[in-house]
């Protein structure tokens, strides 16, 4: 096995290499109609009112908590089993990321473990996807409400996912995406925020441009008129080139989505009788955006695994050693290995297969044999 397995490859075309020529042509390279555009797209895929694009899902989860009112001194509820941009938006936003252990099954937020979670400083939740399969947003929509708190979705993973008949930010006061380059679309960097709430569309749009009234696109429509400065704001405004970039890609969303369907199911039927591999668990037919094909490998081999299958070209990576046991975080916070032992051990177990929709099917034949080979040599 000499040819080396990219673990991801983007489908950027011509069709995206046109959309920015458009861009070139026009007067805005930063924020206008080609956002606007954009947005108008993303909010209607997930049959929501309002989409406000960003520079990245980071960001948006940022703005999302400040829009909620979120300030120093409160208290969001999250997951450990994330990317560390889900705890650190937290910190961001001045407030105390507070984690709660996952289901063994799927690696998502145990709503279960919630209210026990729930203080007088508690503002928000926010639930990530993990690798694109929902969460449980009915159960969370109803604990948040009893309490008033809002909810704030991580969907980086997870543009396609449906579950119960809802999609991200259908439930949730806002739903935060990442068009980040390995992201199901891409612009490289980006991201958006979908929300229901002309409220919360406002104060983001506020929120992302310095607080400010007016951008470049205002005074090109309309010539110079002054500008207000109306609230603390941050410079997160996703502009024209980005949305070029993403625009064409949801013409293909749901054809990629297929395809890499595809390749995870046939990955999960090539292991089937193979009892060292398990794989996260579907919940009420949710529908899967499969941005990950991730399988967990029980008896914590997996870094022998990863070493094994990258000595034969082919990469893995792990999603995610949890976030309380990075230096950052332990150092700060005081958690110490047995704070979520569920999060520990899906921490412990957890690797990523290649998966993109243009992926050959020798390259997952070959992924799929090197690991059975690895799995029995470890035995
Ligand atoms: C990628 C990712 C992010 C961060 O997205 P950026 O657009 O890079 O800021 C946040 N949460 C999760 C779960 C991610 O996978």
């Amino acid at each position: 096995m000499k040819t080396r397995i990219p673990f991801f490859h983007h489908d950027l075309g011509e069709a995206e290499l046109e959309a920015i020529r458009q861009v070139f042509a026009g007067p805005i390279l930063t924020t206008g109609a080609t956002v606007l555009e954009f947005e108008r797209a993303f909010a209607s895929y997930l049959g929501c009112r309002h989409a406000i694009g960003v520079t990245s899902c980071t960001g948006g989860l940022h703005l999302a908590l400040l829009a909620l009112g979120v300030k120093p001194g409160d208290e969001v509820i999250t997951t450990p089993m994330s990317f560390v941009a889900t705890a650190t938006a937290i910190l961001q936003a001045g407030a105390v990321p507070v984690f709660i252990d996952v289901e063994p099954d799927t690696g998502n937020l145990d709503a279960t473990r919630i209210e026990s979670a729930i203080t007088s400083k508690t503002r928000a939740i926010i639930p990530v996807h993990l690798y694109g399969l929902m969460c449980d947003m009915l159960k969370i929509r109803e604990i948040a409400d009893c309490h008033g708190i809002g909810v704030v979705e991580d969907a980086a993973h997870c543009i396609e996912g449906v579950r119960d008949g809802y999609r991200p930010g259908q439930l949730g006061d806002m739903a935060c995406f990442s068009f980040y380059a390995t992201k199901n679309i891409t612009s490289g960097e980006g991201g958006a925020i979908v929300t229901n709430s002309e409220e919360l569309d406002a104060k983001l749009r506020l929120l992302r441009h310095h607080g400010v009234t007016k951008g470049a696109a205002d005074r090109e429509r309309n010539g110079y008129s002054h500008w207000d400065m109306e609230v603390m704001g941050w410079k997160y405004n996703m502009d024209n080139i980005q949305a070029a970039l993403l625009l064409p890609q949801m013409k293909r969303i749901e054809t990629n989505l297929a395809l890499r369907n595809r390749h995870a199911l046939l990955y999960q039927e090539s292991f089937a009788g193979i009892e060292k591999i398990h794989w996260p668990t579907s919940r009420n037919g949710a529908v899967h955006a499969h941005h990950l094909s991730t399988a967990w490998v029980p008896g914590y081999h997996r870094d022998q695994v990863i070493n094994e299958l990258s000595k034969q070209g082919i990469p893995a990576m792990v999603n995610y050693r949890p976030i309380h046991l990075t230096s950052y975080f332990s150092n700060t916070f005081g958690y110490k290995v047995g704070d979520f032992p569920v999060a520990e051990r899906i921490g412990n177990e957890t690797i990523s297969l290649p998966l993109y929709p243009a992926m050959p099917d020798s390259h997952r034949d070959a992924v799929v044999q090197a690991m059975i080979d690895c799995l029995q040599a470890l035995n």
